[in-house]
């Protein structure tokens, strides 16, 4: 068997989490970035079923790494929360974008190699172990020796299923499909609206359904999903979980989709369980390996915030020649990701199981009348809604960003 390389940091996945780490480490640790490798199992672009959401926090992960993402985006200055025949709406100018993610992510990584950072592309993590030295890997392509390596590898984490990391509960299933579209008739184009339908938890969905405008390819389209969290235990018989593609194909069916014409595709989400394991000595897990946003299953804005945590954990551990990692897990809950995460399962554990309709339904008639202020400061408080914005826009024509 050949000599495995050596690394000191090893980062496997590519995806927003891993690329933010990567550049979180190269602010923190320059002197360690020629010891730095990002292991990515595809090539950039390469394809990542998301709604493509980046929200302000999304954008405020960017600022902080000095970057500014020109990829092509569907500016979105509305949000509709519908819950039933009522809907509750702010306008807030650009509130989000709504981004292809293959090419955002390849954005991103074009600024990690820029930064001269090294990422092998097709290369894919099989196995993990400790090892007396750190941490032993093996991918598609050879074998290493790392001080650290960091699982960014996604929901599926094949870094916390080798090292056998307790996860329990935390995995949300999400169904997406794209439909294309006539801007020139379509309410939400012309009005830059992005609609979060929670209707969905009357039928026994921990979640809701999206309906995103969108960009793909340059032509437009309508980036239509369904998100079930599962944070609640089952209420039957009193209210059983409802059937997640059922209830998503006659959502569609009703907003006129023809589901012939449609392809339909799942992935899941991990979100944020305070319970799981996060770390192990010289191994690090972050983003949907981790776990993100139990509400409304935001992760791209959530990944990029763990890599400023991780990247901080890292430089401790070489700075003390200590790996064991065991105060990740408090770092992360003290940190202010910990703390909206927390905010938002709250949220999430007492909105989805829908046991007090009228109540629920006041909170949305109530949301709806509420003064500005009262609004921005809820939605500031949870992470839904800018700390700040400024009054109504005029809505307009979509906003282009950049064209890739
Ligand atoms: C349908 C759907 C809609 C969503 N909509 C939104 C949204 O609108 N806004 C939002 O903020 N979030 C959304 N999310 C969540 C968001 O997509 C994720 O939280 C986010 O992608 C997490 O980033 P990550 O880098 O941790 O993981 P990923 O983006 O999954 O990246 C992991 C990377 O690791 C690579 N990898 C995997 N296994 C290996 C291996 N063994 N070896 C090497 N590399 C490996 C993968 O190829 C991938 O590039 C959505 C998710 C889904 C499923």
């Amino acid at each position: 068997m050949s000599t495995p390389i050596q690394r000191k940091i090893i980062i496997v996945g590519g995806g927003p989490t891993g690329l933010a780490t990567a550049l979180h480490l190269a602010r923190q640790l320059p002197e360690l970035v020629d010891e730095l490798l990002v292991l990515e199992a595809a090539e950039h672009p390469r394809p990542k079923l998301c709604g493509g959401g980046v929200t302000f926090h999304g954008e405020e992960q960017l600022r902080q790494l000095g970057l500014s993402i020109n990829v092509p985006a569907f500016v979105v200055n509305k949000l509709v929360f519908r819950l039933g025949q009522r809907d509750f709406s702010v306008q807030v100018p650009q509130a989000m974008r709504i981004i292809e993610r293959q090419l955002f992510d390849a954005a991103l990584a074009q600024a990690v190699q820029a930064r001269g950072i090294t990422v092998h592309s097709n290369e894919k993590v099989l196995d993990i172990h400790p090892t007396p030295e750190g941490v032993g890997v093996c991918t598609s392509q050879g074998t290493y020796q790392a001080q650290v390596v960091v699982g960014a590898d996604g929901a599926n984490s094949v870094v916390r299923r080798k090292l056998n990391l307790k996860a329990e509960a935390g995995v949300a299933r999400l169904l997406r499909v794209l439909t294309p579209v006539a801007p020139e008739i379509d309410g939400s184009w012309q009005q830059q609206t992005a609609v979060f339908d929670f209707s969905c938890i009357q039928r026994g969905i921990q979640g809701y359904s999206w309906d995103f405008p969108c960009y793909i390819a340059g032509r437009p389209f309508m980036n239509r999903g369904i998100f079930d969290s599962r944070i609640a235990p089952n209420q039957a018989p009193k209210r059983p979980h409802g059937n997640l593609k059922q209830t998503f194909w006659e959502g569609l069916a009703a907003r006129n989709v023809n589901l012939d014409d449609v392809q339909l595709e799942g992935h899941p989400v991990r979100w944020f369980n305070p319970q799981a394991e996060f770390a192990r000595p010289h191994v690090l897990l972050a983003g949907d390996a981790a776990g993100v946003d139990p509400l409304f299953a935001e992760g791209i804005s959530y990944g990029m915030e763990y890599g400023r945590i991780v990247a901080h954990q890292i430089k401790q551990a070489f700075s003390h020649n200590d790996f064991r990692f065991d105060q990740y897990k408090r770092a992360l809950q003290a940190d202010q990701l910990g703390h909206l995460l927390r905010r938002r399962a709250f949220i999430a554990q007492h909105l989805f199981p829908y046991n007090q309709p009228r109540l629920y339904q006041l909170i949305w008639r109530l949301a709806t009348i509420a003064p500005l202020a009262l609004q921005q400061t809820f939605g500031a408080f949870f992470g839904l809604l800018p700390p700040r914005w400024e009054t109504a826009v005029s809505p307009s024509a979509p906003v282009k960003i950049g064209h890739g």
